[in-house]
């Protein structure tokens, strides 16, 4: 069987972000720039509006004023968009065992064996994106492939909202015409040596000479040509033997609430998948965090300390203690999120080394994981209180 693997690049991360909790300022050219009081700072993301004007990353902020003086401009909020980086990858965890991060608004997904499940790639792709939109507002592009560059150029192919399959066979017309500079792994300095070497194109990349290539860029030179001709034997490598940081859930409510009670259920659930994931891992946490987001896509956070634990009930019971506190019967809720985190030092590294087992012992490590999955999906139709459209509705058309 040949690997499906994913790339999911979240659109304009930082504005998209911004876009949630500022819904004034849908529609209209917006950005997030380094100190925009004293307009010395620099374009850290421009929504599409603010594209069309030509307003790009990393321009200084008094250039992008000249292009488009009705332009918004937000200061960074890093934390905000760690917290909700951390959320995306959460839902793209329900989707794939194998997640990896390769920055705070992308990964790799190994998809293969998934089909079974969320069906063909395309259609999977979709679910995705459609479940990041319906559950964080975010919009993102997926690049489908059998390795990790061509899924990570295909990505780049359509934006935003863009679901691009790029499979090796098809790399002569799609990817080889493309500017070398474009290629995933290609610098402005390397760039510019495989110019003075008659080198423009991706394809002039892959058809060059390869001793000539080793000489001018030593041992990546080898390594750029091969994957020019789509050739990438890199793994997705989850980080689940690093140390967990963090365990959530979150669920966008079928119908927005305003009742505690309601509320009160909802979290109970939460905090038992929470506090089931922490007892599985073999962690403890001294921190319990809820999220609540309003109906006007308002989002706070509350958190607090406790001892150290993984049982759901003092996971819960805090978490609604905090619930209870900030709970306005007057602002109807959309989504309810729960986390554990602050967990010891001292991990269970022998239940976290999975990945550094044989290849057969990850194989069915992997099949475990994605029962458990499924098992967790289940969980959530079977619960009539709060659903994931989405998934709602390709679990009805389906046979399981
Ligand atoms: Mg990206």
């Amino acid at each position: 069987m040949s690997s499906v693997i994913f790339l999911v690049d979240m659109n304009s991360f930082f504005i998209s972000c911004e876009m949630t909790r500022h819904p004034e300022i849908k529609g209209k050219p917006a950005a997030v720039a380094g100190d925009p009081a004293t307009r010395t700072g620099i374009i850290l993301t421009a929504n599409y509006d603010a594209r069309k004007f030509g307003v790009k990353t990393t321009m200084p902020v008094h250039q992008a004023l000249k292009l488009c003086p009705d332009l918004v401009l937000l200061p960074p909020d890093h934390r905000f968009y760690s917290e909700t980086s951390r959320q995306v990858m959460d839902i793209l965890s329900g989707f794939s065992p194998v997640v990896e991060e390769n920055s705070i608004d992308e990964a790799w997904l190994d998809m293969t064996g998934c089909e079974g499940l969320f069906g063909d790639p395309a259609s999977s792709a979709e679910l995705i994106m459609n479940t990041l939109q319906t559950e964080l507002g975010l919009p993102c592009s997926i690049g489908i492939s059998e390795n990790k560059f061509l899924s990570k150029m295909a990505s780049e192919m359509k934006k935003p909202l863009g679901i691009t399959e790029l499979w090796r066979k098809d790399i002569g017309q799609k990817l080889w015409p493309l500017p070398v500079q474009s290629m995933y792994g290609v610098g402005k300095q390397t760039a510019g040596k495989l110019k003075a070497m008659g080198i423009h194109t991706i394809g002039d990349l892959a058809r060059s000479n390869r001793e000539a290539l080793v000489k001018k860029l030593g041992k990546s030179g080898a390594e750029l040509q091969a994957l020019a001709n789509g050739f990438d034997d890199n793994l997705v490598q989850s980080h689940a033997h690093e140390a967990v940081k963090s365990i959530g859930r979150s669920v966008t409510l079928a119908e927005d609430i305003s009742d505690l009670e309601n509320a009160r259920k909802v979290l109970l659930r939460l905090s038992e998948e929470v506090g089931r994931t922490a007892r599985k891992q073999a962690v403890k946490g001294r921190t319990v965090q809820i999220s609540i987001k309003y109906a006007d896509f308002r989002t706070i956070t509350r958190q607090a300390t406790i001892p150290a634990t993984s049982h759901t009930n003092e996971i819960f019971e805090q978490g609604y203690e905090l619930l209870r506190k900030n709970w306005n019967s007057r602002q109807p809720v959309r989504l309810l999120g729960i986390s554990l985190s602050g967990f010891d030092s001292g991990q269970p590294a022998e239940q976290l080394s999975m990945f550094d087992s044989n290849a057969e012992d990850a194989e069915s490590e992997k099949l475990v994981k994605l029962e458990n999955a499924l098992d967790s999906l289940r969980d959530k139709y079977g619960k009539s209180i709060v659903n994931r459209a989405v998934l709602m509705k390709k679990e009805s058309g389906s046979s399981k």
